[in-house]
């Protein structure tokens, strides 16, 4: 290993991450912070800047915390300076390498083609395998290559259609798509649990052929190919693309655990603004590259929204976690002129999830109260590509894992997010006279 890195150190590339060294989080933790004061807000994101934070949660209502990850090195001094703030500090995660051993992909059996466990976490080689077996065998289904990543992977958009509806009119479309975060394996694991549902109907669910009828499908399972194997093989917490050069600010050393990376979802192209809730340093977990729509990622995706708003009724991009089923604007506090609508569909999706587990989602728009962030695709796809419906979910859990969620917890995410998008469907279906 020590070869692998004196190779690094002598052609000095900033690329040159070798996927063989996992990075370990031992002793890292994880800290629940009140604000207290509303001028605290600006002191803590500036801690964030002086030890290298990475906010796993900004607070999105005023009662809401930060939720921060501190190496060990740091983690008294932070503390220290929180509570000389007036903010009240607490560990939540004492240590995040146990937590990412237990939320580790297990091995797991090849199944049968066509199929794909939802009990595990899957590799894109996995995922892709997956779509191909759908397409191969779905005469309904058509598999697109949106675009291809920085590393040149494709990123995959499964489509379903059935053609006109059985009235002869034109359908209307629902998109949805994961995984724009590396991190966050779960809503890639959730929007396949969706395809598999739709491909598959595994339970027999006599509304799939209704759905089908009455909506074209659009699901990406992964917006961010690149940066979720890296998730998978070099570092868990990675959030952002793989991008590796923009800017002299920094070396590749320069950067500590924060190395590189665009944070795609500030980098969409409607009202962009590294300023807003994102950041101009290529160090941060929220840079959001050096223009609008710098990454081959959110080009595809972009070009992806443009080319269905003629049909288009609502876009799902999906997250972890929080529990929150949020609509825009997220680049500025003042309201969409439907936010009424979305705030009713928002309702009526997250109720019917509710009645699967019993698991509460805060429905708001993207600002509420607190934070702003430019760049994001919900709003670049309601502002940009005309989508009136269109949402950021952060799927769970809001206690104990945060993005860590072992993947026991897939089947029942599935479950409940499924019936909210089914909800939703049906409420679609009943505005539009579909
Ligand atoms: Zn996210």
């Amino acid at each position: 290993m020590k070869t692998i890195w004196l190779a690094c150190l002598l052609v000095v590339a900033v690329n040159c991450r070798p996927e063989s060294l996992e990075k370990r989080y031992d002793g890292h933790q994880v800290l629940k912070v009140f604000p207290n004061l509303l001028e605290n807000f600006k002191n803590i994101e500036a801690l964030g800047a002086k030890y290298n934070l990475d906010f796993w949660n900004h607070p999105k209502h005023q009662n809401g915390t930060y939720d921060i990850q501190v190496s060990p090195e740091h983690v008294t001094d932070v503390i220290n300076e929180l509570k000389s703030l007036g903010a009240d500090a607490s560990v939540w995660i004492h240590d995040i390498q146990s937590l990412i051993d237990e939320s580790r992909p297990s091995d797991h059996q090849k199944r049968a083609s066509g199929t794909l466990s939802m009990n595990h976490y899957h590799s894109y080689a996995e995922i892709n395998t997956f779509l191909n077996s759908i397409v191969s065998s779905n005469s309904h289904t058509h598999l697109d290559n949106l675009g291809t990543s920085l590393q040149g992977r494709s990123i995959n958009l499964i489509r379903f259609s059935t053609g006109s509806t059985s009235r002869g009119t034109h359908k209307k479309s629902i998109f949805m798509d994961g995984g724009i975060h590396a991190r966050e394996w779960i809503a890639p694991a959730v929007v396949l649990y969706m395809i598999d549902q739709l491909a598959n109907n595994p339970n027999n669910d006599p509304d799939i052929a209704n759905l089908l009828d009455k909506f074209d499908w659009y699901l990406v399972p992964l917006v961010n190919p690149d940066g979720y194997e890296y998730s998978r093989n070099g570092d868990r917490m990675w959030r952002k693309n793989m991008a590796s050069s923009y800017g002299t600010q920094h070396s590749f050393f320069g950067c500590g655990s924060n190395e590189m990376g665009v944070d795609l979802n500030r980098n969409f192209g409607y009202h962009w603004d590294p300023a807003n809730g994102g950041s101009f340093d290529q160090c941060q977990e929220t840079y959001a590259g050096p223009h609008a729509l710098s990454e081959p990622e959110t080009k595809a995706m972009a070009h992806a929204l443009d080319s269905v708003t003629s049909h288009t009724l609502a876009y799902l991009n999906i997250h972890s976690y929080g529990q929150y089923w949020i609509y825009p604007w997220g680049y500025t506090r003042h309201l969409p002129p439907d936010a009424a609508d979305l705030d009713h569909l928002g309702r009526v999706a997250t109720t019917a999830l509710y009645h699967v587990h019993g698991s509460r989602y805060t429905v708001g728009e993207d600002t509420v109260v607190l934070y702003s962030a430019a760049g994001g695709a919900d709003d670049y796809a309601k502002g940009h590509s005309g989508i009136k419906y269109a949402y950021t979910v952060e799927l769970g859990d809001t206690g104990k894992y945060g993005f860590l969620l072992p993947e026991r917890y897939i089947q029942t995410s599935g479950q409940e997010l499924w019936a909210g998008v089914k909800a939703m469907a049906h409420e679609l279906i009943r505005l539009y006279h579909l």
